[in-house]
């Protein structure tokens, strides 16, 4: 269980992220929607400390983030960012790798190994795995990040828009690991999604925010109705119901 308490961040005069408090369900797939600006970058980065929060609590399995060691909380929890740029000249494996160094320091072991492998296949990169990273596509190189996260193996895995440069084919097998990592490994799963459509169809639960707030927040099924969507993007649109699913009709 994650669960935020009156979390806070303001850069320079601005607020971004305003007084959150809510609890992220364990062993379930939170998607957070709103538009661009709304503070949910922010708030997934300060969940997992790549920023520090302001003010506020941020309790991940009872223990305060502040109180995590850098080590332990790299085994607790693993996050894909939005932008990733290297410097070095990687191969995609080699990049994969690097999700087991919490554990190993460096010497791979054969869990390590069968792990990457198993990651590289999810991804479909297992064939061009030692193929260098500054020669992929955007999708490709999407996929190896998100194979290191996979490869990393933590209970609970923040995803800053993973659906990034992948097309629809991709997209979808993404998000039918990312269930398969909730239903089947019992993962939580925190993830930024702009395609409204994907976080309906696939999220247990959503969290919609707006202007540093959280505007509503709870099942997939209460959450998106026309009503929601206009006020937290600002459009009309039409909700169908399809085999019980939701679907979220924008042009
Ligand atoms: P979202 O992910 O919902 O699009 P963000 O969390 O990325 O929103 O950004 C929220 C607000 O915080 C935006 O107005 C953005 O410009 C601002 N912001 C984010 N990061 C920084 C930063 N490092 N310095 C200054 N402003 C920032």
């Amino acid at each position: 269980m994650i669960d935020l308490n009156q979390v806070s961040k303001r850069y320079k005069e601005k607020i971004v992220v305003d007084s959150v408090t809510i609890p992220i369900e364990k062993g379930k797939l939170t998607a957070c929607i709103g538009p661009n600006g709304a503070g949910k970058t922010t708030l997934l980065e300060m969940v997992s400390r790549l920023v520090p929060k302001d003010t506020g609590e941020i309790y991940i399995d009872g223990g305060e983030i502040k109180s995590w060691k850098p080590g332990e909380l790299a085994k607790k929890l693993s996050v894909l960012k939005q932008s990733n740029k290297f410097s070095m000249r990687l191969t995609i494996k080699e990049l994969v790798s690097f999700g087991r160094f919490p554990y190993t320091k460096g010497r791979l072991n054969a869990h390590c190994h069968e792990l990457i492998e198993q990651s590289l296949n999810q991804v479909g990169l297992f064939e061009i795995a030692d193929q260098y990273i500054d020669t992929l596509s955007g999708g490709q190189l999407q996929r190896a990040m998100i194979a290191m996260v996979l490869a990393q193996d933590t209970d609970y895995i923040l995803l800053d828009e993973p659906l990034n440069n992948l097309d629809m084919k991709y997209s979808v097998q993404l998000m039918d690991i990312i269930r398969k990592l909730v239903d089947g490994f019992g993962k939580t799963v925190i993830t930024v999604i702009h395609d409204i459509n994907f976080a309906a169809a696939y999220a247990d639960n959503l969290i919609a925010m707006k202007e540093g707030e959280i505007f509503a927040a709870g099942p997939v099924e209460k959450i998106i109705t026309q009503q929601n969507i206009k006020n937290i993007f600002d459009i009309d649109v039409e909700v169908i119901d399809r085999k019980g699913k939701k679907f979220v009709m924008y042009y």
